[in-house]
C-alpha cells in the first residue's frame, strides 16, 4: 500500500494531505500564522512541520510530495529531491521571491524529519514547458529577455493538467484527441489552452500577476500604467508591487476579493460590484475567444476552483454572446446544485461546457508516485 505525504508551503501558512492507495485521503490540514508575532503561532516551517506530522500515521510513508511554485525552464516534469535539485530551486527564487523560499523551507523541514523517504517537487510551471516557442516569448529585446529570464512560464500546471484529463474523462473521448479552454477561477486565476492534453497558451506568464482579473491582482495592463505611476504619481516600485498584486483585482475595483461578497453586493444594487463584476467576466470571454482562435478547434470550456466550481452566474456571464462560436450555457444545468464534474451545456452543443473541480493535492501525489514508485 502506497502512502503519500503531500505538503504546500506558503511564507506563512502550510498546507498537508496525506494520501493512501489510490486515492484515499487518510488525514488533512491547514497550519496558519507561521512565523507571525503572535501567541501559539508556530515559530517556522520547522515547528508548523513537526506539529502536523505528530498526528499523522506516517509509517511505511512512500515519497512526500511538495508543491513547488517556480520550476523555471529547469523542470519539465517532477523532481526527486537531491542537493542539486534544491540549489536549482533557489536560484529560481528571484522570480519567485514570495514562493520558492517558502517551498523550499518545506523541504528542507520534510527532509529533516524523514530521512530516507524519498521527497518530491512538482512544479506548477511544468504543465507549461510544451508551450512552443512563438507562445512563450515576450516581444521584447530579445537578448536581455535571455539574461534576465524574461519567458511566458505560466502557473497553476497541477490544476490544468488534471482537470484537462477528466474533461477528456468525462466526456469519454480519448484525451489526445481532445481541445479544451480550462479556466482556473479562484483567489489566483488563469486560462489555459489545451491541446491533447499538452498546454498550448496559457495566460499567467513570467510572474502569477498577469492574464485574468483575481481576487486582489490586476492582471493584464498596460505596462505604461507602471512608468506612469511610477513618474507621475511618484509611487515607489515596491508600492507599485504590493497595489497590483494585493490591492487589485475585485479588491481594487470593489474593495472586496471573495467572489461570494461581490455577488451579494452587486445583488443589492452596489455599482462598483456590478462593474468589477462585468471587468472580470469580460476578461475571462477574451481569454477565451483567444485561445479559441489559437487551438482552430475547441471541444470543451471547463471552469474549475472555488469561483469556476461554484459561482453560476459568473459562468453565465464568461459565455454569454458567444453562440456563434457554439458555446452555449444552458441556464438549468448551469444553475442546479450539483458539485462533481458536469456538462452545463445542451447536449448537442458544439463545445461542452463542463465543470470539474480541481484537486492540486491528488495530483502532487499521483505525480509524486509517477517518479518514485512507477
Ligand atoms: P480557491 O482559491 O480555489 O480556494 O477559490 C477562492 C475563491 O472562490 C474566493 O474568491 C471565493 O469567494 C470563491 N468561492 C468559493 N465558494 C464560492 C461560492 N459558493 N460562490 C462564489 N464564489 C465562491
Amino acid at each position: 500500500m502506497t502512502r503519500v505525504l503531500v505538503l504546500n508551503c506558503g511564507s506563512s501558512s502550510l498546507k498537508y494531505r496525506l494520501f493512501e492507495g489510490d486515492a484515499a485521503v487518510v488525514a488533512s490540514g491547514i497550519v496558519e500564522r507561521i512565523g507571525e508575532d503572535e501567541p501559539g503561532a508556530p515559530r517556522d516551517h520547522a515547528e508548523a512541520l513537526s506539529t502536523a506530522m505528530a498526528g499523522l500515521p506516517l509509517e511505511g510513508l512512500t515519497a512526500v510530495g511538495h508543491r513547488v511554485v517556480h520550476g523555471g525552464l529547469t523542470f519539465t516534469a517532477p523532481a526527486v529531491v537531491d542537493d542539486a535539485v534544491l540549489a536549482a530551486i533557489a536560484e529560481l527564487v528571484p522570480l519567485a521571491p514570495l514562493h520558492n523560499p517558502a517551498n523550499l523551507a518545506g523541504i528542507e523541514v520534510a527532509r529533516a524529519l524523514l530521512p530516507g523517504v524519498p521527497q518530491v517537487a512538482v512544479f506548477d510551471t511544468a504543465f507549461h514547458r510544451t508551450l512552443s516557442p512563438a507562445a512563450s516569448t515576450y516581444a521584447i529585446d530579445a537578448a536581455t529577455a535571455e539574461r534576465y529570464g524574461i519567458h511566458r512560464y505560466g502557473f497553476h500546471g497541477t490544476s490544468h493538467a488534471i482537470v484537462s484529463r477528466r474533461t477528456a474523462a468525462l466526456l469519454g473521448r480519448p484525451l489526445a484527441e481532445v481541445n479544451t479552454v480550462t479556466l482556473h477561477l479562484g483567489n489566483g486565476a488563469s486560462a489555459c489552452a489545451v491541446e491533447g492534453g499538452r498546454s498550448v497558451a496559457t495566460s499567467m506568464g513570467l510572474s502569477p500577476l498577469e492574464g485574468l482579473v483575481m481576487g486582489t491582482r490586476s492582471g493584464d495592463l498596460d505596462p505604461a500604467i507602471i512608468f506612469h505611476l511610477h513618474r507621475v504619481a511618484g509611487l515607489p516600485l515596491g508600492e507599485i508591487d504590493d497595489l497590483l498584486n494585493r490591492r487589485s483585482g475585485l479588491a481594487g475595483l470593489a474593495g472586496v476579493n471573495d467572489m461570494r461578497t461581490l455577488l451579494a453586493r452587486r445583488a443589492s444594487g452596489d455599482g462598483a460590484a456590478a462593474l468589477a463584476f462585468e471587468v472580470y467576466c469580460r476578461r475571462i470571454r477574451s481569454y477565451v475567444g483567444a485561445y479559441y482562435a489559437q487551438l482552430g478547434r475547441l471541444d470543451a470550456i471547463t471552469f474549475t476552483a472555488g469561483v469556476g466550481e461554484n459561482a453560476p452566474a459568473v459562468r453565465a456571464a464568461a459565455l454569454a454572446g458567444l453562440d456563434r462560436l457554439g458555446i452555449v450555457v444552458d441556464p438549468v444545468r448551469n444553475d442546479a446544485p450539483d458539485r462533481g464534474a458536469r456538462v452545463i451545456s445542451p447536449p448537442d452543443a458544439p463545445v461542452a461546457v463542463c465543470v470539474v473541480p480541481t484537486d492540486e493535492e491528488w495530483e502532487i501525489a499521483r505525480q509524486t508516485l509517477g517518479v518514485v514508485a512507477p
